[in-house]
C-alpha cells in the first residue's frame, strides 16, 4: 500500500458511497456516549431500537446514574450482554457527573478512561462527536484494511496506525463512515460480494482470490 494507491480507492469509494451518516440515532454527547457503548456485539439498528424508551426515561448522565440496574437492563436486554451494558453505562454516567461535572470529556486519554469506552468508542466519540478526525476500527474498518492490504494483522490499533498513516487526517472521519458502509454492503465477512466492488481492481484480497 502506498499513499496514491490509498488516495485512489478512496476516491472510488466515496464515489460509489457519498459520505455516509453515521448510522447510531442520537442527539448530543449523552446519548451519542450511552449509544456507543450498547453498540458492542451488536448493530446499530438493534441499538437504535432500545435507546428511544432508555433516553425518554434517563435524558441525561445524572439522571442515568442514579438509576437502578435491573430497570435499565429491561430496557436494553435486546441489545444483548444487557447485564455488563447496563452497568457500563450507570458506572460510565456516574464517572461523567462525578469527575467531569456532568460534561462528557473531549480527551481520548479521559475518554478511555470511562467505564465501556475503548478505545474504538473513543474515536467515534471523537470523530462524530466533537468532530475531532479519529478513524475508529471497527471488525469491518479492520476486515477491510486487511484485505485491501493495508495491514496484515487481527489487531484494531496496527490497522488505525496503518490506515491513518495512509489517509490524511481531514478524511479520517469519512474512512470510517465509508468502510463500514462498504462492509455492510458489498465486503461481508463472508463471500464478499468482489464483483459488484469498486475498488476489486485494486484490492489484494480480490487479486488472491479470483
Ligand atoms: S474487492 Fe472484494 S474483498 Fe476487496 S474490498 Fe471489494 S468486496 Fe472487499
Amino acid at each position: 500500500m502506498d499513499r496514491a494507491l490509498s488516495a485512489r480507492i478512496f476516491h472510488l469509494l466515496k464515489k460509489h458511497y457519498g459520505v455516509p451518516d453515521p448510522s447510531l440515532r442520537y442527539t448530543g454527547l449523552y446519548e451519542l456516549a450511552v449509544s456507543v457503548v450498547l453498540s458492542a456485539q451488536t448493530t446499530d439498528a438493534q441499538v437504535n431500537a432500545a435507546t428511544p424508551a432508555l433516553f425518554a426515561r434517563y435524558p441525561d448522565f445524572a439522571r442515568l446514574a442514579r438509576a437502578r440496574i435491573g430497570d435499565v437492563e429491561r430496557i436494553i436486554k435486546s441489545t444483548g450482554f444487557y447485564h455488563n451494558k447496563a452497568r457500563n453505562i450507570v458506572a460510565l454516567s456516574r464517572a461523567v457527573t462525578q469527575r467531569h461535572g456532568g460534561e462528557l470529556p473531549s480527551a481520548r486519554e479521559e475518554l478511555t478512561a470511562l467505564p465501556g469506552i475503548g478505545r474504538k468508542s473513543a474515536n467515534v466519540i471523537l470523530s462524530i462527536g466533537f468532530g475531532v478526525p479519529a478513524l475508529a476500527v471497527d471488525t469491518h474498518v479492520l476486515r477491510i484494511a486487511n484485505r485491501l492490504g493495508y495491514v496484515e494483522s487481527d489487531d484494531p490499533l496496527r490497522a488505525e496506525e496503518a490506515l491513518t498513516s495512509m489517509i490524511p487526517r481531514a478524511d479520517w472521519t469519512t474512512a470510517h463512515l465509508v468502510l463500514i458502509t462498504h462492509g455492510r454492503a458489498l465486503c461481508a465477512a463472508r463471500a464478499p460480494r468482489c464483483r459488484e466492488c469498486p475498488v476489486r481492481t485494486l484490492c489484494a484480497y480480490a487479486r488472491n482470490n479470483p
